[in-house]
């Protein structure tokens, strides 16, 4: 049921019931507030939604006591809707990711690999009519929570796009953008900032002579790891990639892919990929998505060997997307 079809209904009763099925984020709350303001609710309903209201603030600001410190991010009971909820893309999600590991989503096209991905550090809020419910703990804090700004959650969960995509500024400008604009100005400090981040994106050595040239004058794999330095720059915790390497010739596909293996000692890695010997090759835990639902979830070798779901099965085996 959509929010705008909710304003339609001419029962009360219909109202009510039909807010109560939908959990919005802290945001959103501000449309309860609305609806109690306008609709005729009677004393009890007006209880339920401001209930509802206070118990979505308290879940959402809550600290996980339980959060386990060999995780990254906790993820429970997670569904999100597309277009004011005419369509689910992604349905009681339940897993825990790993820290220090890279794990790989896979799945055919459209089964909700990217949507998941991009929710960790909320790069779908911006489209509307999106509708999410369920919980997603990033270090024991809800990632919805007030004690975590989304610029801030950005800074810890950083992504790197499909396209390689640097500003058109000079190499030493882009890895140095994100630092800048959160107030860092002291030159030598950049200059150490900079010089680390290309260092562990293993590309210092090709650019240290030409620092001043543009970004979008270096080659494809180039530019892939200059955006994954412009990442390292902000001192994430996790590096989220949406199929990195798609774009790239297998040459610097393996340079990535080895990059990948490396940077997991600093940093918790979730990739997407179309490639199924590539999550082999760079992943130690996989989880695998089908139609919106994570199937199967484990070690890499055994969600490759072994799988335990015959869906997971058919696909390794490429019958299927
Ligand atoms: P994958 O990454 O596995 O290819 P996506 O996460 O991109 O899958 O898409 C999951 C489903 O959500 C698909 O059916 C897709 O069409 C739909 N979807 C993705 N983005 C939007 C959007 N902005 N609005 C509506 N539907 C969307």
């Amino acid at each position: 049921m959509s929010i705008e079809k909710i304003y339609e209904l001419n029962d009360e009763k219909d109202k009510v019931s039909s807010i109560n099925q939908l959990y919005l984020d802290i945001k959103k709350l501000g449309f309860f507030k609305r609806i109690i303001k306008y609709f005729q609710l009677d004393h009890d309903q007006k209880v339920t939604l401001k209930n509802y209201i206070l118990n979505r603030k308290q879940e959402l600001n809550k600290i996980k006591d339980d959060f386990d410190p060999n995780h990254i991010f906790e993820v429970e009971h997670f569904n999100l809707w597309y277009l004011n909820g005419k369509k689910q893309a992604l349905f009681d999600i339940n897993v825990n990711l790993k820290k220090n590991k890279v794990t790989a989503l896979i799945g055919p096209s459209g089964c909700g690999k990217s949507t998941f991905l991009r929710n960790l550090n909320r790069m779908n809020d911006e489209i509307d009519g999106l509708i999410v419910d369920g919980n997603i703990y990033h270090n024991g804090i809800n990632i919805r929570s007030k004690k975590m700004p989304i610029l801030q959650l950005r800074t810890k969960v950083g992504m790197v796009f499909q396209k390689p995509s640097p500003f058109s500024m000079s190499i030493y400008d882009n890895v140095a953008y994100g630092p800048r604009s959160h107030g860092i100005k002291d030159k030598e400090i950049l200059d150490k900032i900079v010089i680390q981040a290309l260092q562990d994106a293993a590309l210092y050595d090709e650019v240290k002579d030409e620092l001043d040239k543009l970004g979008t004058e270096l080659s494809g794999g180039q530019q892939q790891r200059l955006c994954i330095a412009r990442v390292i720059a902000m001192s994430p915790d996790v590096i989220l990639m949406d199929e990195p390497t798609s774009a790239l010739d297998p040459i610097a596909t393996a340079k990535i892919e080895e990059l990948i293996f490396k940077l997991k000692s600093k940093f918790s890695i979730v990739l997407v990929t179309h490639s199924m010997a590539q999550a082999q090759r760079v992943s130690d835990e996989t989880a695998f998505f089908y139609k919106g639902h994570l199937v199967e979830f484990g070690a890499t070798r055994q969600i490759f060997t072994k799988p335990k779901n015959k869906i997971t099965n058919n696909y390794i085996l490429g019958k299927m997307g």
